[in-house]
Formats: C-alpha cells, structure tokens, sequence
C-alpha cells in the first residue's frame, strides 16, 4: 500500500481514528480510504498531481451527516475539503489544495424543488446540469439552463467558483438567492430571506434584512453550502443571433469596441465570448492531423486551419433572446453594427418557440465536446486557464492578446484564446493544453503560467479563478494596502474556523494553523 498522503503533525494512527470515527457517524459505505479511493479524488490535470493528494474521502447524504463530519474534522483537526462534483477540470477538480485533507465530497445530495411559479429550483450540491436538465425534461419545465462548456459539473459547484455559461443567466455565481450553509464549526445558517423562518420569499429577494452573504461562501473557505436557490431563466419565444467571422489577429480591437457598447447598454444581454481558431480545431482534429513540428504553430498551419473549418482568426457568436418583435429589431441593430466593423462572414440564426431546438450552449443545453481539446497533443491530456479581467476596451484587449501570444510562441505553446464579455468586464480565458506524456512541454508549463500571471499583473490584470496550484501566487498579485483584503479574508476564516478545518489554502486563504503552507 502507497503512504497515505497525511496534513503536517497528522499521523497515520490518527488518521486511521479519524477514518473509524468517519464510519462510525456516517457508516462504511459512506468513507473511502484505500488506494483506489485515493486515485480517484486525484487532480488528473494538474502538473503534479502529488501536491494535491488527499488522505481519503467521504460523501454524507444529509444536512445532519455533514454536521456529523464537521464535527469529527474538528476534534481531529483533520482538514476537510468540499466538493460538489468535483468537476472543475482546470481548476482542481476534486483534489483538495492541501495534500492530505479528506474530500468532503457532496455528490449525493441530489435533491431538487422546483418553484415554477417564480422560476427558482432549490438544489443540494450534488445536482448536475444533467440532472437538473432531465428533470426540467421530464416535467416539462418551460425553464433553460446556463450550462458551462463542460458540463459535468454540478449546477452550486460551478456558481460557487464563478464559472460562466451562454445565455442571459451565464454569469451563474448572480443566480444564487438564498443558501443554507454548514459553518466550520458545524452550526446551520440560512441566508438572505432563508432567515426569516417561513418566509415565501426565501429564493425571491437576495438581500434579507442587513448584511447579505451569499457571496461570502463564493470562492472562499468559510462554509459548506448544503443548499441554494438559484434563478433560471424562463424559456424565450424566440432565440435569434449570429456567428460571426472577422480575418485578422488585429481585428478583435474593433470586435470589442463594437460589442463592449452593445453590451452595456443591454441591446446584447447574454455575455458572448470571442474565441481564436484553435477553438474549433482543438475539438474536432488532433495536432498530428496537421503538422509534426514541435513549437507554436506557425502561420501556414493556422491559415490550413482556417481553410479547413472556413473560419476567421477570431470567431464570435450573439444571441438575442426574449420576444420574437424585440429580437428582431435589436438583429438589425447587431447587424449593421457587426457589418460596419467588415467580418468576413456572418451566419444568421434563428428559432422560435414550437420549432426544433439546437442543443448547444445557447439553449442551455448541457454538453461535453469542448472536452475533446485536450487530445490535441496526443498522450494524457490535461490544461489549465490562465484568465485575467480585463476592461471592454479594445486597445487593452490586443495589447493583452498580442503580449499573451507571444508568449505562447516564446514557451512554444499553441494559441487558444478567449475574451469572453461580461457586463462590464472582459475574462481573457487561455487555455493551455498540453499532454502528461511529454516532459519537456511539462516542464515549460510552470514558468509559462507565472510569466503571464507577471505579465498581467504589470499591466493591473488580475485572475477571476484559479487551479489549487496558484492560488497563492494570484492572491499575493491581490496587493492593495499591504494585502489588506487577505488579512480580512484571514481574520474572518480563523474567527469562523478556530482550528482551520475548513478547505485551508482555498483562495490563497489559510487559518493560522496552516499558515506555514502558504507558498508565495
Ligand atoms: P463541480 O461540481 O461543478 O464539478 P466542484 O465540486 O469541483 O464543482 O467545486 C468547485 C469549487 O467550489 C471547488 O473548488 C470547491 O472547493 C468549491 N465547492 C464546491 N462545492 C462546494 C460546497 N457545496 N460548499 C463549499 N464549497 C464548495
């Protein structure tokens, strides 16, 4: 049997008693301690995936169990990491940040109420976007999703890191109104309206009376969140839209200048996303397909590319949803908008209520082809992103892109960029795929990720989201004042969590117990 990866001061006699005590409270079929186990909470696409190995996992099925486990982490000091699904390819998926904690892991807390009425589902973490997809099938739910590229993944987990979805409900961390957490020390909260005991409009007002949290368990390590109500947004009578094509690396300065407005003034009020051509290419061919030089590639590749697919360098897609008379004025809007900045092409679409549905992105439906990107290389593949926020401005934009993609070619690296819209800001989502088999590209892939993280930070570009490995590193560039907000950030986890049980390290945010894990 391998070492059981243990938390500093930890023993294997101790975790051994924390494991029995586990079992004891949850019963064996609820905790995972051998190998096997251990194997599948790995991180699969991190660089190392050993600085993330968890000592076991355990998966209650109630408000109460997971009381009963919080319990437990408490008398042992044991670290406990939650996960919904533990899905968030990229960013950790289910490994914990501190090698050794337990995975506290909430897959099977599936329960779903739907309020038709108003348009809220009431969800435990463990609910998919496939499950919540069949449900709203199987009932007949006139409500659609905002499904993530990948959509494996939980519907609270992925609003809980930030990700993003097409529609006009994508930016899903907006959605939550009304949680019920489990503390670190194990008392129950509910949020907003939640605390008013009855109240009907627990999942209606997101505020309550006095400071509202919901945000306080986004992205942080300060509770479990057991529940939330989220808003889904009431099926369309009509989706309209385009895709668009625009020919040169130079042309996403105009692209984004002639969105950005349209954007904020709310004529566009889903968050469209303007991709590079290996977007396309990644999911549909491997890299060998077209060449077997190593290195970026170089531009007759791309332009075979572009050939092949009949794609411009940057590619964007708009959707308009709502009423058919709306849609239609505001397509002329985007088009002549769009035809003034010259694409190449533009495909129009269209579809109204009653008529056959794409399943795709833009109707919410939940889908995993991106995923095939990362063959691209061949071998095990894996990627992280790289994204900083960016303001909707053009200039900045190509000045960041042409910084980036030189860089990609400096680490001789292949080239798949985003600049994904939100309502005021821009995520410039890089991916960096790359393939476990090869150590030589392995070994570029660290210096290749701080060099952008030092990039963006001379120009005031932060990251929205992280993998486990830089989460430091992302909240030391969060400096302002002496890096006054980790110091709140830290005064608050150790008052909510005197012996820092909870995630320790999640956000770069580690309780006093741990401190001396901090890595930048
Ligand atoms: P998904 O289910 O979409 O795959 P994950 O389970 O991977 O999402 O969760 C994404 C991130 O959010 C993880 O880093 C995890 O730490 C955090 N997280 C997930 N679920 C919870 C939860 N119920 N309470 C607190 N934090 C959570």
């Amino acid at each position: 049997m391998a070492d059981i990866p243990l938390p500093r001061g930890f023993t294997a006699a101790k975790m051994s008693q924390a494991q029995k005590a586990f079992e004891a409270a949850l019963g064996a079929d609820k905790v995972f301690f051998t190998d096997l186990d251990r194997t599948a909470y790995e991180d699969k696409f991190a660089i190392d995936d050993a600085r993330h190995h968890p000592a076991g996992a355990i998966a209650p099925t109630s408000v109460e169990e997971v009381q009963a486990a919080v319990k437990i982490a408490n008398q042992f000091r044991l670290p406990l990491w939650p996960i919904s699904r533990g899905k968030n390819l990229g960013y950790g998926t289910s490994a914990p940040e501190l090698a050794g904690s337990v995975v506290l892991d909430l897959s099977r807390m599936k329960r779903i109420e739907f309020d038709e009425a108003n348009g809220v589902v009431t969800l435990e973490p463990g609910v998919g976007f496939y499950d919540l997809y069949d449900y709203l099938q199987q009932h007949k739910l006139p409500f659609w999703l905002s499904t993530p590229g990948n959509s494996w993944g939980s519907v609270i987990g992925n609003a809980l890191d930030r990700g993003v979805g097409y529609t006009p409900y994508g930016e899903n961390t907006k959605n939550f109104c009304g949680m019920e957490v489990v503390l670190p020390t194990g008392e129950v909260v509910r949020t907003g309206m939640g605390a008013f005991s009855n109240a009907p409009t627990w999942g209606l007002y997101p505020f309550g009376f006095g400071p509202a949290w919901d945000q306080m368990f986004v992205q942080s390590n300060f509770g479990i969140v057991t529940k939330a109500n989220m808003w889904l947004m009431p099926e369309p009578e009509s989706l309209m839209g385009m895709d668009v094509e625009y020919d040169k690396p130079e042309d996403i300065k105009a692209m984004i200048d002639t969105i950005g407005p349209l954007r904020r003034e709310r004529v566009l009020q889903q968050s469209p996303s303007i991709g590079n051509w290996l977007r396309a290419a990644a999911v549909l061919t491997r890299r060998t397909d077209w060449t077997d030089k190593p290195g970026a590639l170089g531009d007759d590749v791309i332009d075979a590319i572009r050939k092949k697919f009949a794609i411009g360098w940057w590619g964007v897609s708009l959707r308009l949803y709502g009423r058919e008379g709306v849609n239609k004025a505001a397509y002329t809007i985007l088009e002549n908008a769009m035809n003034a900045i010259k694409p190449l092409s533009i495909k129009p679409t269209s579809w109204v209520k009653g008529q056959p549905m794409e399943y795709s992105g833009w109707t919410g439906t939940p889908m995993t082809f991106p995923m095939q990107n990362i063959n691209w290389y061949g071998g095990r593949g894996g990627h992280i992103g790289f994204s900083p926020l960016l303001p909707q401005d053009g200039t900045a934009a190509l000045a960041q892109f042409k910084r980036t993609y030189a860089r990609y070619k400096e680490y001789g690296m292949d080239y798949q960029g985003s600049f994904a819209f939100g309502e005021r800001h821009l995520i410039n989502v890089n991916a960096m795929i790359f393939n476990k088999d090869d150590p030589k590209m392995m070994s570029r892939i660290d210096p290749f990720f701080r060099q952008l993280v030092a990039d963006a930070k001379a120009q005031g570009y932060g990251e929205y989201r992280t993998h486990l490995d830089y989460m430091d590193l992302v909240a030391t560039t969060y400096d302002w004042n002496g890096g006054a907000l980790r110091k709140l950030n830290e005064k608050v986890k150790n008052a909510l969590d005197p012996n820092g049980i909870l995630a320790p390290g999640k956000s770069g945010i580690w309780p006093t117990n741990y401190a001396g894990e901090r890595k930048a």
